[in-house]
């Protein structure tokens, strides 16, 4: 039950400026610009940011390093880490209320969303890794008996993480906290347009118990502050969420610099696959509004391309459109929204670019494909379906990252396999079918990091996540995302 009481006490609080937290201390930037944070909500100001710098960037990863090389975060003992990590759950669950309204203020997803998907996952992640962290064992090699061959895993040492404007907490979290229970220390650049509450998060961190130093944060623009973590000697590897565009930078970046390892978790432009023998069609209807909607379409995995089987596609479109009226966009802080804001006046405008774009290419809109709310001053944008989208069209190409749905045709498995293959990433998938032989076959074809049976989206911290092709490399997510913060080191023992 959500607490509306307490979302309104918090909708209007005044903000004061806010800084970047390096080596455990509030900073301004080196140079003294700042940043306007224009709230999607109503498009009123509502504090500023430090406009970061090379230099700034220099500063903490100076801090990290120093933290780093003196010991002490990573040559705490693990449970010593753990216990950290864990309190630092405790306050974010505290908190909720305070860090979910900050940022849907700052970045406008539905609040009923942003409390589970934000503090919620966050605390979730932190608790996951620090629970974890002393109970994973090094390797024994199998040796002759005349030799020791150890396999240890020892923390890379300075991390830097970007990361995008939707869900910065969740997907902040996914990074920071297995980073910091296998011992690192890390510079994060939060996105532009969703500082606030990282840097809510890195203050709580500190309250925690976290040694100054190890977790620094630098907000300002991608091309300066990002571009400068990228290049920087001393930061060994790189955990980046955001677009391909900006993914490929980082590539060079690395190339230019240290050669730092980069990990990337990019875009998509997801098919979701209806069969004609789904077990339950208004259920993939609903998932299928769902699983594009939710935070107005601006999720990684959203399931922008609905692939229908031919015989049911009149009566399938007919259900979504109906479905899709009946969601209400409005104030992401009143609960009674399905649908919140679009992050910022840029973004909004690229979604209505694309609106144009799929109206001349021949897509039928079935329904959307406009601004709305527009008294309030906020950035909202009706639901938007179009049909008789074809493979080749740019809307079934490129991801729009804002409530667009196309929907395709099919007929058939191979016809099914061969469109959700057809674009140049490869991040998730739906398969909606009674066939048990068919689903397996088509988790194994769609070249997807993750493909939902009879679901659309989901998948707890247990999961990996990460993507094929243009869609990225690594996972976060589950143990297996702290390889990438970890360095395999091995020691031979003569006996
Ligand atoms: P973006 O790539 O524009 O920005 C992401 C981050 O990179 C921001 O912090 C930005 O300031 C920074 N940046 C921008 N230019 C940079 C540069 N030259 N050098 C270094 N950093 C730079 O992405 P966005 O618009 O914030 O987010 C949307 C994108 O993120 C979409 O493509 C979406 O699919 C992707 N995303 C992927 C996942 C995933 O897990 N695969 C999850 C969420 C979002």
């Amino acid at each position: 039950m959500i607490d509306s009481a307490r979302i309104a006490s918090l909708a209007d609080t005044p903000l004061s400026p806010r800084q970047h937290l390096i080596g455990g201390s509030h900073r301004p930037a080196e140079g003294g610009g700042s940043l306007d944070v224009v709230s999607p909500r109503n498009g009123e100001f509502l504090t500023t940011i430090a406009n970061g710098s090379a230099a700034d960037v220099g500063l903490a990863a100076r801090a990290a390093r120093r933290a780093f090389d003196a010991g002490v975060w990573a040559n705490q003992p693990p449970a010593a880490r753990k216990k950290v990590l864990v309190r630092l759950a405790e306050l974010i669950e505290e908190h909720a209320y305070e860090i979910a309204v900050l940022g849907v203020r700052d970045n406008g997803t539905e609040i009923g969303m942003a409390l589970k998907a934000e503090p919620g996952s966050a605390a979730g992640s932190f608790r996951y890794y620090g629970e974890a962290i002393d109970k994973i064992y090094g390797e024994v090699a199998p040796t002759d008996p005349g030799h020791l061959g150890l396999i240890l895993k020892q923390p890379v040492g300075v991390v830097g993480v970007i990361v995008p404007w939707n869900f910065p907490l969740m997907i902040g979290a996914w990074k920071i906290a297995p980073a910091l229970a296998v011992g690192n220390s890390i510079v994060l650049k939060p996105s532009e347009t969703a500082s606030l509450a990282l840097l809510r998060i890195a203050e709580l961190a500190l309250e925690a118990g976290l040694p100054e130093g190890v977790l620094n944060v630098v907000t300002g623009k991608g091309s300066v502050v990002g571009e400068a973590i990228g290049l920087h000697n001393d930061i060994d590897v790189l955990a980046f969420t955001g677009s391909a565009f900006v993914g490929r930078k980082l590539l060079e970046y690395s190339a230019q610099s240290n050669i730092k390892h980069v990990y990337l978790e990019l875009g998509g432009k997801s098919p979701n696959i209806v069969f004609s023998d789904t077990p339950d069609i208004d259920k993939a209807v609903a998932a299928a509004v769902n699983g594009i909607f939710r935070n107005s379409g601006q999720v990684c995995v959203a399931g922008s391309r609905l692939l229908v089987e031919e015989s049911i596609h009149d009566e399938f479109v007919d259900k979504l459109k109906a479905g899709t009226e009946k969601l209400k966009v409005g104030d992401p802080l009143d609960p009674d929204s399905d649908i919140g804001a679009i992050n910022s006046e840029v973004q909004l405008g690229k979604n209505l670019e694309y609106v144009t774009v799929a109206e001349q290419e021949g897509a039928k809109l079935v329904t959307g494909g406009k601004r709305t709310c527009q008294d309030s001053g906020g950035y909202y944008m009706a639901p938007t379906v179009f049909d008789d989208v074809r493979s080749d069209m740019r809307i079934a190409q490129e991801e729009v990252f804002g409530p667009v749905l196309s929907v395709l045709q099919f007929e058939g498995e191979e016809d099914a396999v061969r469109i959700a293959n057809s674009t140049d990433y490869g991040l998730a998938a739906g398969v909606w079918t009674s066939s048990l032989g068919r689903a397996h076959r088509m988790i194994r074809q769609i070249r997807s990091g993750v493909v939902h049976v009879n679901c659309y989206g989901g998948a707890d911290i247990t999961v990996p996540l990460g993507g094929m092709k243009q869609s990225g490399n690594g996972h976060d997510k589950s143990l297996h995302a702290l390889d990438k913060y970890t360095a395999l080191k091995t020691a031979w023992i003569s006996l």
